[in-house]
Parts: structure tokens; sequence; C-alpha cells
């Protein structure tokens, strides 16, 4: 794992993941050459623009998805248990350092833009 900056990390080669306030859990994208889909980069580390759009589904969210199995149904059958995971949709454009969030994410940032911010210490 590499820091490039304190909102940007290279978590493998190619693979770059930056902290979402929406969904508290970093997202990764890759660029450059190989297997999978590929996201532009600027080759900004402070302020980067990712394109096209990051889109990820957790959960039941994930197209496939077999119901009866997901964290909605976890912590129906644990109610105790502290809800640090949820079901969701993240959408957004990273662009100059900055995350739009699409009006299509489940999360209380749907339809805000903020800065981008630095992995928690613990990360
Ligand atoms: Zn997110
Ligand atoms: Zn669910």
């Amino acid at each position: 794992m590499t820091e490039l900056s304190k909102v940007l990390r290279e978590t493998s080669p190619g693979a770059l993941s930056f902290w979402c306030p929406g969904c508290r859990d970093s997202n990764t994208i890759r660029h450059g050459s190989g297997p999978g889909p590929r996201w532009g980069w600027n080759g900004n580390t402070e302020h980067p623009t990712f394109t096209p759009s990051v889109l990820a589904r957790t959960g039941h969210y994930v197209p496939g998805h077999e119901n009866g199995s997901c964290w909605c149904t976890y912590y129906q059958e644990h109610p105790d248990e502290p809800r640090d995971f949820a079901c969701g949709i993240c959408h957004t454009f990273v662009t100059d350092g900055h995350i739009q969030y699409l009006s299509d994410c489940t999360h209380e940032l749907a339809g805000q833009t903020v800065p981008m911010v630095a992995f928690p210490e613990d990360w």
C-alpha cells in the first residue's frame, strides 16, 4: 500500500482508493491497463479526477444477489449488534478533489458534493 496523499492511496498496482464519507468505507477504482473495468485518472494525488463515475453496490443491491442474506436480514436477526454496515448504492463523480454524490445513493450524502477527506487514522 502506498500513501499517495492524505486522500488517495494505491492499495495495489493500479488500484486507487479514496475514503467515502457517505459509506464510511474506502472506494477503489483501477486505472491503467489490465483486466476488468478501468478508470481514467488525471494523475493528481491531491485533487484527483476519475472518469467515468464510480458506482459501488453492496448487499442486496448487488445485481444477482440472492434474497434473504444481506446486512438487512443479518441485523433483523441480530438486533443488538452495532450497525456498522449497511446494504447500499454509492454513485459518485470524483472531480478535482471533490466527490459529487448522485441522487441514487442510498446514504445521507445523496445529491451533495463534498471535498475528499483523509483516511481515518486506523485505516
Ligand atoms: Zn460511498
Ligand atoms: Zn439488504
